[in-house]
């Protein structure tokens, strides 16, 4: 049984088509209707040309109760998605002289002319309703075609949100939602050991659905449970969350924060344990993400940068041994390091990242992507080596960064149980 009204998306646009502008209307649009109870089902873009538009348009009028086409309102001869839209319905288009002479009220209340080609934009499919635009010259519509309702909004995105939000979602029917959602945010899982790990829980005819997506080591696990109703199928979903963080607590940061520091950043509060960075491969990252908590100085003292070898030794007071003896990204010397800041700033934990962000210094032993993490906690010590995909500088250090602050949780929340 499909228990929600299905809504279909296109963006309109040769710039679209051509790859010059990503669709970003679309993608807002799908969460928004989510969040009132539509199921989107596809999203479409096509260029400034009526035959596409009203063939596709046929094809997803049959098989959707919503669909929201957005672009091709504005008033020159490639603005096609009115024409569109009143072929697919078999309606003709048909002047709205409120809208013409608003749209000359427009111009002359800007010391202008309205130029010819904008009477365009005061052409509607017969039995639209019109949709006004405060915002711009392009005013919408939407319309009934064989029992699905086709709206069409411009394509600027501030327009498209306002026309959405005031003029077409009130008119929507209100759908009672029969769909219960939760999400978790996991680190120190990689997704193919989430998979083996969740097992049969991962299969497309669940019920809670589960999805996961990974990005530079977190995952964010969505569960959709269906019932006959709300409260079933809230049933449906406390039981499998119940199970989910009996399998996977010790990897969940957080059900409700997204960002990894911010839920990190908390936990460190709650336990109260004071904190020094240091940082090499990272640059600073680590203590930027850090200070992006609010009241984070009550427990991180500070970081150090140490780029060069010669500040490990002057500034963190790495032993030159351990440089000369592993090199600089090593197990040995991340340990040091975590130790030498934590005794710098006098703090109880010191977290040191030292690694091999590329594209270039990678060898045999040591790949592009060979970072290694220290963790010293009231004078012990212990380290960590991780090798993640090379694919550039950006993506190993968030990678870094991620598993330094999995790192910290585990410190920290061994310390507030
Ligand atoms: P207008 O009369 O204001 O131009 P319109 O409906 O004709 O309205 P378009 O010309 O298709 O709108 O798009 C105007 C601009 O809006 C584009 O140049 C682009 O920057 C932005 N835009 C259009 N479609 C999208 C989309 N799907 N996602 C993100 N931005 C978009
Ligand atoms: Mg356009």
């Amino acid at each position: 049984v499909n228990l929600h009204p299905r809504a279909a998306l296109v963006a309109v646009g040769d710039e679209l088509l051509g790859g010059e502008i990503a669709d970003g209307n679309s993608a807002w649009l799908a969460s928004r209707l989510i969040e009132h109870g539509y199921e989107p089902t596809s999203f479409t873009v096509v260029g400034d040309d009526v035959a596409p538009l009203e063939h596709k348009l046929r094809e997803l009028c049959a098989a959707n109760e919503l669909v929201v086409a957005t672009g091709g309102l504005g008033p020159t001869l490639d603005d096609i998605t009115r024409e569109a839209v009143a072929r697919t319905a078999g309606v003709p288009l048909e002047r709205d002289e409120p809208v013409l002479q608003a749209l000359e009220a427009w111009f002359r209340a800007r010391g202008r002319e309205m130029p010819r080609a904008n009477e365009r934009q005061a052409l509607f499919p017969r039995g639209a309703r019109i949709l006004p635009n405060p915002l711009g010259t392009a005013c919408g519509f939407s319309l009934d075609v064989g029992g699905c309702t086709v709206a069409a909004l411009p394509g600027p995105p501030h327009e498209m949100g306002r026309m959405f939000e005031h003029e077409l979602l009130p008119h929507l029917r209100p759908i009672p939602p029969k769909e219960a959602r939760a999400r978790f945010y996991l680190l120190g899982l990689s997704e193919s050991e989430f998979a083996d790990a969740a097992g049969e829980w991962m299969a497309r005819t669940g019920n809670p659905l589960m999805g996961v997506t990974a990005k530079a080591g977190v995952l964010t696990v969505l569960l959709r449970s269906r019932g006959e109703s709300r409260s079933a199928a809230l049933e449906l979903l406390d039981r499998r969350c119940a199970e989910f963080r009996a399998r996977f607590g010790k990897h969940v940061f957080s059900e409700r924060e997204a960002d990894p520091a911010l839920a990190v950043g908390a936990e460190l509060l709650r336990a109260g344990k004071t904190l020094a960075v240091a940082e090499s491969c990272t640059g600073g990252l680590l203590c930027a993400v850090l200070t992006e908590v609010p009241g984070i100085s009550a427990v991180l003292a500070g970081g150090v940068v140490a780029y060069s070898n010669s500040v490990k030794l002057s500034e963190l007071s790495v032993p030159p041994a351990l440089l000369e003896r592993h090199g600089a990204v090593s197990q040995e010397v991340a340990g040091a390091m975590a130790l030498g800041v934590s005794r710098r700033f006098g703090t109880g934990l010191g977290i040191a990242v030292t690694g091999i962000a590329g594209p270039s210094g990678g060898s045999a032993d040591k790949p592009v992507g060979t970072v290694c993490f220290g963790l010293s906690e009231a004078g012990s010590v212990q380290t960590l080596e991780r090798r993640f995909p090379p694919v550039d500088r950006a993506s190993v250090r968030r990678y870094a960064v991620n598993v330094a602050l999995d790192c910290l949780r585990r410190t920290a929340s061994a310390a507030g149980h």
